[in-house]
């Protein structure tokens, strides 16, 4: 059975970083619906025309088109034996739009990632991204990283990783992404992480978890 996740969780706690580490370890693909806004951004789409001004006052892009967007990802091949799907659902209609999507494709598993609001404040502050593959770097140590580990590309700071944008970002989950919780609170699939920890100790308890639902599921 394919092994279907979505990462839960505020801007800055974690789920990218995680997303992409256990995509790469399970051989599946990491669907973000940020990284897919920014590609078109960069390369001028009209997809990205709609949403850079929304993107940059930290605000939603609207539910219609995103949802087009990761229904048209979701048509791929490489999503047949699983996906992780990072930033996307991000409001309840999103999340009615995906349970759709899933109708025969088997379960899946909801994985939420919470961190203090003022631990996601500081992360967020002082995190550097690869200008080349989009991975991100955290400058708040003594010694700022000036290439990616990954790459070498250049690090900048993301453009909506400014305060005020920040806290926008905040506010956006709290009201829409966080009621999530409680969407998918109550099925046996949905676990939550302690995402306050090293991104090590962070990715052996997601391991763990979602082993343990897919063992009681049979979802992998
Ligand atoms: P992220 O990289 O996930 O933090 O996303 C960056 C920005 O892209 C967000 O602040 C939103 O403006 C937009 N975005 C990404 N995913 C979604 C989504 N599922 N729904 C609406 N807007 C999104």
């Amino acid at each position: 059975m394919a092994l279907n996740l979505i990462m839960l969780g505020a801007p800055g706690a974690g789920k990218g970083t995680q997303a992409e580490r256990f995509a790469r370890a399970k051989g599946i693909p990491k669907i973000s619906t940020g990284d897919m806004l920014r590609d078109a951004v960069k390369e001028g789409t009209e997809l990205g025309r709609r949403a850079q001004a929304i993107m940059a006052r930290g605000e939603l892009v609207s539910d219609d088109v995103v949802i087009d967007v990761v229904r048209e990802r979701l048509t791929r091949n490489d999503v047949r034996a699983g996906f992780i799907l990072d930033g996307f659902p991000r409001t309840v209609a999103q999340a009615q739009a995906l349970d759709q999507l899933m109708d025969g494709r088997g379960r899946l598993i909801v994985v939420d990632i919470a961190v203090p609001e003022a631990e996601l404040v500081r992360r967020l502050s002082s995190r550097l991204v690869c200008e080349d593959c989009g991975t991100n770097a955290d400058a708040s140590g003594v010694f700022t990283p000036t290439s990616c580990i990954r790459c070498g590309g250049r690090l900048k700071q993301r453009s909506d990783d400014n305060e005020a944008v920040i806290r926008e970002r905040l506010r956006v989950y709290r009201r829409n992404t966080q009621p999530l919780v409680d969407y998918y609170g109550r099925r046996p699939t949905f676990c939550k992480i302690d995402g306050a920890q090293t991104a090590d100790r962070v990715a052996a308890d997601l391991s763990t978890a979602i082993e343990a639902l897919s063992a009681e599921g049979g979802v992998a």
